[in-house]
């Protein structure tokens, strides 16, 4: 997997919900290609409004949002180039893990032989070769986390996106899917906003 990996940057950016619920406040914030970011703090200090501002899930209020330079300010979603993978990791239960993996590449353009491959590469990844076939149910929590994971990262975004994704897991699954986060974001040279 080849990584597109580019630059966020936030200038003045202020998201208001509804009337008066200021949700990001005039936040500036440069993150450099390749890099993890993780964003900390109490909750509904609007670190899941930043993550959907980059993703395009969500429209600032004011202010300017670049990825790899290009302005995206009012770009929805479906043309910026962001993967996100959430709490609730949401795999399709009547698919199989390969199928899951897959999903998102057979609108990308490429042709079976590819999309199996890539699937399995990312599977590999996570170090789940040879799960291909199971249905999500047949995984424990840790391993439908990390299908979830590779789901995103086939798609070899500009950015990639995790919003409290391991809350689900116990300590001791959560300390180890961290630290294999951590590890194929600097194989890959991924930018990650955590
Ligand atoms: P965090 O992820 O840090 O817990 P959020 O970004 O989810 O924080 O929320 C930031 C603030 O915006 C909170 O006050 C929350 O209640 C509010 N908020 C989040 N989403 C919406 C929404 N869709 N409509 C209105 N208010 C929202
Ligand atoms: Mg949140």
């Amino acid at each position: 997997i080849n990584s597109n990996a580019a630059p966020v940057s936030f200038q003045n950016v202020t998201k208001v919900y509804g009337k008066d619920v200021v949700a990001v406040d005039t936040i500036n914030l440069d993150i450099e290609a390749g890099k993890l970011v993780t964003l900390l703090g109490p909750s509904g200090c609007g670190k899941t409004t930043t993550l959907r501002l980059i993703a395009g899930l969500e429209m600032a209020t004011q202010g300017k949002i670049t990825i790899g330079g290009r302005d995206v300010t009012q770009l929805p979603a479906t043309d910026r180039d962001v993967s996100m993978v959430f709490q609730s990791y949401a795999l399709f239960p009547h698919m199989s893990v390969l199928e899951n993996v897959s999903y998102g590449l057979n609108f990308s353009g490429f042709n079976k032989s590819e999309i199996s491959d890539r699937a399995a590469a990312g599977l590999d990844l996570v170090g789940l070769r040879g799960y291909g076939e199971r249905l999500p149910s047949e995984l424990s929590g840790g391993q439908q986390q990390r299908v979830a994971v590779a789901r995103a990262l086939v798609l070899e975004p500009q950015v990639l996106l995790f919003d409290e994704p391991l809350s689900n897991l116990d300590a001791k699954l959560r300390r180890q899917v961290r630290e294999e986060i951590r590890e194929i974001q600097q194989n890959l040279g991924l930018t990650v906003v955590y």
